[in-house]
């Protein structure tokens, strides 16, 4: 019917005298096809893996303070740390100390709250002090907020707090609107890191990809192809820095892209497990 339109048109416009053709049609381009989603190739025991924990190695849930790690999760990092002769770190918003309760009673190498503090797989902490006393203020107006909009929860981390929406996604307006302002307030040492359904505050300078590259820089990791699983925007600095580095970098679940990709925490651990596997079959038999 359009074409049919467009031609009567047309010829309307010749009679009236404009000589000028008609339009020839748009040719719409081909779309350039979608980027490749596949899993990334078998765990190398020559890789130093880098993961992140809520969305990647475990289920998100409504309340972060709830998760838990099961001890096959635990028992299995433990043994792909050793494969991988301690080059597997955690790097995660969440603080080491909670990072730490939640895997014990392992004690990986770690980086927490972003990169702001980290673990070396030495044991030797690389940290500021551990409150921010400049997030006073801040701590003291989210902790308002947090009672003047009920469900709204704040995790105060000592040097950045992540204001929680996830369990009332009708406050996202309000809870971006009070962290946007404080930061205003902070000056530009401060921004807003978006993550999963929260909001952080926290001090520019520490990502995820400082993070890792502080990692590669240090036995064991250092020489070794970094490996990255991540699942949303916290994580895109830790891609970005592996896959300039000559390593992998690997989006689970659909909130980010990376180079490869996984669905689900669940399939991390298969994909986890694979090394294990790879391993056993590998290793002599017993006559
Ligand atoms: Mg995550």
């Amino acid at each position: 019917m359009w074409l049919v339109t467009r031609r009567r048109s047309a010829r309307k416009s010749i009679r009236r005298g404009n000589q000028r053709p008609p339009a020839a049609p748009r040719v719409r381009a081909p779309r350039p096809p979608a980027a490749p989603r596949s899993a990334p190739p078998a765990l190398r025991a020559d890789a130093a893996l880098f993961l992140d924990v809520d969305g990647t190695l475990l289920d998100l849930t409504n309340d972060p303070a709830a998760t838990r790690a099961d001890a096959h999760m635990v028992a299995l990092l433990s043994e792909i740390a050793e494969r991988l002769h301690g080059a597997l770190a955690l790097v995660s918003g969440r603080s080491i100390a909670r990072l730490d309760d939640l895997f014990a009673p392992l004690r990986l190498a770690v980086a927490g709250q972003h990169g702001i503090e980290r673990r070396g797989a030495d044991g030797r902490l690389h940290a500021g002090p551990p409150i921010d006393a400049c997030l006073e203020a801040a701590r003291l107006e989210l902790e308002a907020l947090t009672r003047t909009l009920p469900g709204l929860r704040l995790e105060d981390k000592g040097r950045s707090l992540a204001l929680h929406f996830r369990q009332t996604p009708q406050w996202q307006t309000e809870a971006q609107a009070a962290v946007s302002s404080l930061v205003r307030r902070l000056g530009p040492e401060y921004h807003v890191q978006p993550g999963s359904m929260v909001f952080e505050i926290k001090a520019r300078g520490h990502t995820k990809g400082t993070a890792i590259a502080a990692f590669c820089a240090e036995p064991p990791f250092v020489g070794r192809t970094p490996v990255f699983l991540g699942d949303d925007l916290t994580d895109l600095d830790g891609f970005n820095w592996v896959d300039a580095h000559g390593g992998l970098s690997v989006a689970v679940g659909d909130r980010v892209q990376a180079r490869w990709h996984l669905p689900d925490p669940r399939a991390v651990r298969d994909w986890l497990q694979g090394l294990v596997a790879a391993d056993a079959a590998s290793a002599p038999q017993p006559l």
